[in-house]
């Protein structure tokens, strides 16, 4: 199908781009379109006015500060995935784009289009909670950053406003080195994932938990960080046997039903994902002590 009928915008700055979304009603941001154009052509989206960001300056970018990462909201996500800074300090970014479609949807998809577009699989949304990421979001009332945990509101839903634009992402970086690993079934490469798995680790000596954080993908309409399982593993070493008794922390989730797979099936891959992750993050972690 093609989508219905609607007036284009090509703003130069973002402050064009705060004035038309204050001034048009039924507007939409246009970033890499991979979503957008698909939910317009089957008519999830019925946009009156497309705002192209395109063209809007500054909003690409990959900047590292001595505590953060800070990405621009149109940056491709074929840029993030072949960004050497990227890859130094936050490894588990370059290991999970790589999941996030193809490479012709990643030359054109942008991190930011990506978390408002806010598929509950999507590896960028799923890295964000993971990392505890902020977002910055511009208005023509100014601007605020709010922490990622409160950018999702519902299933492809988000915290944003008719007539707010996320600018930039901000993921605080963890000590180099530590273990990281990023896992996911999807149906083919390139799908979409059933589910998936994400583990940041770092180890004191003799291989004790000093911090850790695992966050799950495609279980739920958001990503779900496993805070309850993060504080019990604090503390003592990473064993085998901590790693084969997770099962529990898996009990209360309760995945969605759909074509491709059923809730009981997506919480037990869930767990299996976890475990195949943690165990990678500890074997890197190890490795780098
Ligand atoms: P767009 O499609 O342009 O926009 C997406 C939504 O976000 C729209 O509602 C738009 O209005 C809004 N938006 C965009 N930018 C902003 C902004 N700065 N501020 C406010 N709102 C904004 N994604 C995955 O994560 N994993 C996959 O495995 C995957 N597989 C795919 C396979 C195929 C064949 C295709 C076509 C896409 C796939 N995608 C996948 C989606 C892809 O990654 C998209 O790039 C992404 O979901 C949206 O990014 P975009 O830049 O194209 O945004």
């Amino acid at each position: 199908m093609k989508p219905p009928p609607f007036d284009y915008h090509a703003p130069r700055s973002i402050g064009e781009v705060v004035a038309l979304l204050r001034s048009l009603e039924n507007s939409r941001l246009l970033a890499g379109g991979q979503s957008l154009m698909a939910m317009m052509n089957m008519r999830f989206a019925m946009p009156d006015h497309v705002i192209d960001l395109n063209r809007v300056e500054h909003l690409s970018s990959i900047r590292v500060t001595p505590t953060h990462l800070e990405i621009g909201a149109m940056t491709r996500q074929r840029d993030i995935e072949f960004s050497k800074e990227i890859e130094a300090k936050l490894p588990i970014i370059t290991e999970a784009i790589r999941h996030v479609g193809h490479r012709q949807t990643r030359n054109r998809g942008t991190i930011g289009g990506s978390l408002c577009h806010l598929d509950p699989s999507a590896e960028l949304v799923t890295l964000c909670s993971l990392l505890e990421a902020s977002v910055t979001i511009v208005a023509s009332a100014g601007s605020r950053t709010i922490p990622f945990s409160e950018f999702p509101i519902g299933y492809l839903t988000t915290s944003l406003r008719p007539d707010e634009c996320l600018t930039a992402v901000s993921i605080p970086l963890w000590p180099s080195p530590h273990g990281f690993s990023f896992v996911e079934i999807a149906r083919r490469h390139g799908d979409f994932a059933i589910a998936s798995a994400g583990v940041m680790l770092e180890l004191a000596p003799r291989g004790v938990v000093r911090r850790v954080a695992i966050a799950l993908g495609g279980v739920d309409f958001a990503p779900v960080r496993l805070t309850a399982l993060e504080a019990r593993l604090l503390g003592a070493p990473l064993s085998e046997d901590a790693i084969t008794t997770i099962g529990s922390s898996f009990d209360h989730l309760e995945p969605l039903d759909d074509i491709h797979a059923t809730s009981k099936y997506r919480r037990r891959l869930a767990l299996s994902l976890t475990q195949r992750a943690m165990r990678t993050a500890a074997r890197r972690a190890l490795a780098s002590v």
